[in-house]
């Protein structure tokens, strides 16, 4: 890809039919996806579940991309991806067969109705800060700071990777 494209962190989760071989599909379906080349994809990590104690352990990994997308068109492509596996939306922190956030795109802050970039949560929760420290140890959060205090802070929350 040329110099207009952007780099973006997308981060991929699931705890729903075969996790592992969700996650896998999914990072399938991005290379394939026009206008996004993966450069970089971390480790499966298993993870407890936060908020909602009472469903599966949860696979998690990050994928580094260059895309030609805006992020609005690359948010939709990814929603497109989530329903293919058939994701559903019924309550807040529900198991699900299929979540694609992005949690970085450029440096760019931005705040609207339908994507909030950095993503809100990724700073607290050790399932995305981990396998981006596995892909982006120097990674520099906008607004947030550098990825390895922010880590740190998170060392209570066990986390597992997992070789596949
Ligand atoms: P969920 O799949 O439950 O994490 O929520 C997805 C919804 O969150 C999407 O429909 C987006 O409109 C919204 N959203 C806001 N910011 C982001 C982001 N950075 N990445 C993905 N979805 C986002």
């Amino acid at each position: 890809m040329n110099k207009e494209t952007s780099q973006a962190y997308i981060a991929l989760g699931s705890n729903l039919e075969n996790p592992i071989f969700q996650v896998q599909q999914a990072f399938g379906e991005l290379k394939q996806l026009s206008g996004i080349d993966l450069v970089r994809q971390s480790s499966l990590y298993k993870s407890a579940p936060v908020g909602r104690l009472d469903q599966p352990d949860f696979i998690n990994a990050v994928a580094l991309i260059e895309t030609r997308l805006t992020p609005h068109d690359l948010l939709n492509a990814l929603l497109s991806i989530e329903q293919q596996h058939g994701r559903l939306r019924e309550t807040l922190n529900a198991p699900r067969t299929l979540d694609l956030d992005i949690l970085m795109y450029d440096d760019l802050q931005c705040h609207d109705e339908k994507l909030t970039l950095p993503h809100p949560r990724m700073s607290q929760r050790a399932f995305v800060l981990k396998p981006l420290f596995e892909i982006a140890p120097d990674c520099h959060i906008p607004g947030l700071g550098h990825i390895a205090p922010l880590l740190a802070a998170c060392h209570e929350q066990q986390l597992e990777q997992i070789s596949t």
